[in-house]
């Protein structure tokens, strides 16, 4: 499932592309990832609009629309989410509209896609997932002492705590047990109970690991161009595309069960909290 970085590499490859680029012919396949907006409503809203701006907030991309002229000078945001399986990508118009395609629109010469095979992606102008977000990683207001004072009165381990992405933003299985692993803290121990030791090291940790992937490129194939060929495993940075380790190799912990620790060489655990796999280190990853 995408995570923040893998939405930001999005980002930073769509921006570019989509910036300044006019709406037209707006096409709408499948309803539900568009609720709930209904599907003439929302194709005769986009129609005209010039994209000004995409930007991110979470895991969400938020695309800030112009309405044409004609309609008076107003402004459109809608909010886009992959969910488990969506990708969005620009194609040629004369490439056929592929399989599973929520809805497609032609921008500027191109044609922008938003496909999705299991559909619990969005694409909508209801902005309420945006409601009670906690801050990006990156911004001032993530501190140690404002963690440790949202966490206090947790009984929740610490794991399944900061998946709630109203403490900090676009935590997801993966990165959390990357960040855990990284501050040496033991995903079971009680929120309530973490050190402001342990919320210095934790803080950093959370921001170096998602940066980090940022930089890598995505942990998961995203499908930039449709077809699934050019995927996370290159670099989507400013500086042109290198070759990068694949996402399983950068991992200390995720996924890597039954594998020795690249710190200590114990045996990497898997258990399950909250119905989710969580990975630790049991010698690195000490409840104080
Ligand atoms: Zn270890």
């Amino acid at each position: 499932m995408p995570e923040l970085p893998e939405v930001e590499v999005l980002l930073r490859h769509l921006k570019p592309q989509l910036e300044g680029r006019v709406i037209g012919s707006p096409c709408i396949l499948q309803a539900r990832p568009i609720r709930p907006d209904v599907p003439r409503s929302l194709a005769s809203a986009l129609q005209g609009c010039r994209i000004n701006t995409l930007s991110r907030r979470s895991k969400f991309l938020i695309f800030d629309l112009a309405t044409p002229p004609e309609r008076g000078r107003g402004s459109l945001r809608i909010l886009g989410h992959l969910g488990m399986t969506g990708r969005m990508f620009l194609q040629p118009l004369d490439v056929p509209i592929p399989k599973h395609t929520v809805l497609h629109f032609s921008a500027t010469g191109e044609r922008f896609v938003f496909q999705d095979v299991r559909r619990f992606g969005r694409f909508t102008s209801d902005l309420s997932s945006l409601q009670d977000l906690g801050p990006e990683p990156w911004d001032a207001a993530f501190t140690p002492r404002y963690l440790r004072d949202l966490l206090q009165k947790s009984k929740q381990a610490i794991k399944v705590r900061l998946l709630d992405q109203s403490i900090v933003c676009g935590l997801g299985n993966i990165y959390v047990a990357e960040a855990l692993f990284r501050s040496g803290i033991d995903p079971r121990t009680a929120a309530g109970s973490l050190t402001q030791a342990q919320c210095e090291r934790l803080v950093p940790a959370i921001q170096n690991c998602l940066q980090e992937a940022v930089k890598l490129g995505a942990s998961l194939a995203l499908g930039f161009d449709g077809t699934g060929s050019r995927d996370g495993l290159f670099y989507y940075g400013s500086d042109g595309e290198e070759e990068a380790t694949p996402a399983p190799e950068r991992f200390q912990v995720y996924d890597r069960a039954g594998s020795p620790c690249r710190q200590c060489n114990s045996v990497i655990q898997r258990i399950v909290q909250a119905a989710r796999s969580t990975f630790y280190c049991p010698h690195c990853q000490r409840r104080r």
